[in-house]
């Protein structure tokens, strides 16, 4: 069976259930004209928007739709992480190629409709459409937070430790084994969870804007290498990071240990890890931390905010230098 055989609105119909789970008064969501839903006093929406393209972000021989669909809603969810809120109402719009079954299409929707339910998320509306080759998908996420709890990118002050809140590199390891250790994958069941089905960082980001320790937050998605030049930017300052101090996995040291990649590239230049990158002063630093090691979460001290504009590494035997991009870029899938 194909979308066409049950049209647009056969297909709204068979979406639509299980898509509110929240429902309550002056709620509309999909299958009408508009979405409506309600603004509360003293809060602000965040909305954040990702189009994922076949072949461009993902690929369809390598991963499930139902892969598909999660991640996609994942990119989403780490960036209401970013700004500490919570999310609320999903907007998927999707272009449906010829050759994508209506059963594979809802097997997409099942991906985030999981995810979705996990973070109490509606999936309030969107559109469908056909695509002549290639599968797009764009979501569409607000979010909610206290008018006075969020954080941004440019508020980090000299002197701030650089922290993340989970693993490096566990992800960019997943998609080199999906793509050229295929046989080997089974062995690292982790990696390969943390590339396809990640779980964003929401309860994270929620706790560090309430504890209001933090000075300036946001995902992981590129890499650190490269992430961390958007809160270099933004709060006019240069940063330091430690190699030594990286997090990792045990499976990605085993990783390392068996296929020998370029490491700084893997740990930092991929990116996908989907944590949080955030700043802290150096006197709130231990207090976030035991913030959120008691809810179970991970806090790792990777390095500092400094005067000036470089990124700066310094090297497990000592050497510091500045830390280039170039020669990563080739590397980068999307
Ligand atoms: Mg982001």
């Amino acid at each position: 069976m194909k979308l066409k055989d049950i049209g647009e609105f056969g297909f709204i119909d068979k979406i639509k259930h299980d898509a509110l789970i929240r429902e309550y008064l002056g709620l509309v969501g999909i299958g009408d004209d508009c979405a409506v839903f309600r603004v509360e006093e003293g809060k602000s929406i965040l909305l954040t928007t990702d189009m994922l393209l076949e072949r461009v972000h993902f690929l369809r021989e390598v991963m499930t739709p139902y892969q598909i669909g999660y991640k996609a809603l994942a990119a989403n969810l780490s960036d209401i992480a970013a700004s500490g809120g919570l999310p609320k109402e999903a907007f998927v719009s999707i272009a449906v190629p010829e050759d994508l079954s209506l059963e594979e299409l809802l097997e997409l929707y099942d991906g985030m409709k999981e995810l979705a339910r996990k973070f109490d998320v509606n999936i309030t509306g969107g559109d469908t459409t056909t695509s002549l080759q290639d599968l797009v998908i764009n979501i569409a996420l607000t979010g909610e937070i206290e008018e006075d709890l969020a954080l941004y990118r440019s508020g980090a002050k000299a002197g701030d430790y650089i922290c993340v809140t989970g693993f490096l590199g566990d992800s960019a390891a997943g998609l080199d084994l999906i793509l050229n250790h295929r046989k080997e994958m089974h062995n690292f069941p982790q990696l390969i969870k943390q590339h396809f089905t990640p779980i964003p960082h929401i309860e994270q980001g929620r706790a560090v804007s309430r504890s209001r320790l933090a000075n300036s937050m946001m995902d992981i998605s590129d890499g650190l290498a490269s992430d961390i030049r958007h809160i270099s930017k933004a709060s006019k300052l240069g940063a330091i990071l430690y190699e030594e101090r990286f997090p990792h996995s045990e499976e990605f040291q085993k990783y390392l240990a068996e296929f020998n990649p370029d490491y700084l590239k893997t740990a930092i230049g991929v990116g996908e890890d989907y944590c949080l990158l955030l700043t802290v002063s150096q006197q709130n630093y231990a207090r976030l931390k035991e913030v959120l090691n008691n809810l179970g979460h991970q806090f790792y001290n990777v390095g500092e905010m400094a005067e000036g504009e470089e990124i700066h590494i310094v090297y497990k035997n000592g050497r510091k230098a500045i830390l280039e991009l170039s020669g990563w870029d080739q590397f980068k899938e999307h």
